[in-house]
């Protein structure tokens, strides 16, 4: 029989997981602080938890897709959060990108309470999560993690076990730099290319047929070509996941150079209030720099 799977934090990543388990035949009990979100949830037959224990107390495994490191804190081990109402046996799978200090804290606090606990960020974007093709990076006991398998095959294409507590989110913050350090390079291509006179597409165009081939050109193509910055992956997110990748550098004497200069690239584009835009907008960064838009000839 499979397990009642409660789900918490229904945003651009949370919503679309949540529908990919109701179609695999998951029942979900939701929550998220928005309402009309849990609304449209709930017409597509989700059940409706009233706070982060209720759903706890309603369900087997307790999925989480929240923001920040002390958001997830203060849902999972706060007042009236997923600990208050979890029972021994409960299984929490936070699912968002935080800190992997703080997963492995989160996850001694669960077992002390007899719960268990996986770090188990994703990366593919909000189309991974609408296509249900996520990566998702698994750290804590291998036995949550076979007991999360069928969640995850719901939700998700690469699945893998990467460690104990807490490697799931290093793993993230590995990729994150490989995805931040990309943008700026694409970003400082395309506007080298067009100042220089030529079409922004032909240079994506070509450059797709090479060595410099990656994703994130392929994805985000029309958001660089149209300046169409909707999220997506915000720019504060992506400065939070950076923040932690060179915390993480800091811990274990790793010098992360490359991965800094972006950082503060997103810095520089949250004081000129673009926090809430896709991450692609890093491009803009390099476009007020240049004195120059893409493709404006
Ligand atoms: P989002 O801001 O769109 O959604 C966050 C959701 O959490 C919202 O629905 C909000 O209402 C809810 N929420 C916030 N505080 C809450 C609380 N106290 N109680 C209940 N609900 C609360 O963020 P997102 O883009 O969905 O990202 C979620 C996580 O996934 C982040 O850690 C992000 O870094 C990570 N992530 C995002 C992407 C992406 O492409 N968007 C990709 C991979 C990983």
């Amino acid at each position: 029989m499979s397990e009642r799977v409660g789900f918490i934090g229904l945003g651009a990543m949370g919503a679309p997981m949540a529908r990919n388990l109701l179609r695999a035949g998951h029942e979900v009990v939701a929550f998220t602080r928005n309402a009309d979100v849990l609304a449209e949830l709930a017409a597509e037959g989700a059940e409706t938890g009233a706070g982060p224990a209720d759903v706890a107390a309603r369900t087997d495994v307790v999925v989480t897709m929240l923001p920040t490191s002390p958001v997830v804190a203060e849902v999972v081990a706060g007042p009236g959060g997923v600990l208050e109402g979890a029972r021994p046996g409960s299984l929490v799978v936070d699912m968002s990108t935080i800190d992997p200090s703080v997963s492995r804290s989160l996850a001694a606090t669960a077992r002390e309470r007899g719960v268990g606990m996986l770090d188990a960020p994703v990366s593919g974007g909000d189309v991974g999560a609408r296509q249900g093709t996520l990566s998702i990076m698994v750290g804590g006991e291998p036995s949550d993690f076979e007991r999360a398998r069928p969640v995850f095959e719901a939700l998700g294409k690469t699945i893998v076990h990467v460690g104990p507590h807490g490697a799931g989110q290093v793993v993230k913050a590995c990729n994150q730099v490989v995805v931040g350090i990309t943008y700026a390079a694409v970003s400082e291509a395309l506007v080298l290319g067009s100042k220089a006179g030529v079409d922004p597409a032909l240079i994506l165009d070509v450059l797709s047929g090479g060595l410099a081939a990656n994703r994130i050109m392929e994805v985000r193509r029309r958001n660089f070509l149209e300046h169409d910055f909707t999220p997506g992956f915000k720019i504060d997110l992506h400065h939070k996941d950076l923040t932690i990748a060179l915390e993480a550098g800091g811990e274990n004497g790793v010098p992360l150079p490359l991965t800094a200069a972006v950082q503060q690239m997103f810095r520089a584009l949250r004081a000129h209030g673009r926090g809430d835009l896709d991450h692609s907008a890093l491009l803009t960064l390099i476009e007020d720099m240049a004195d120059h838009r893409i493709g404006s000839g």
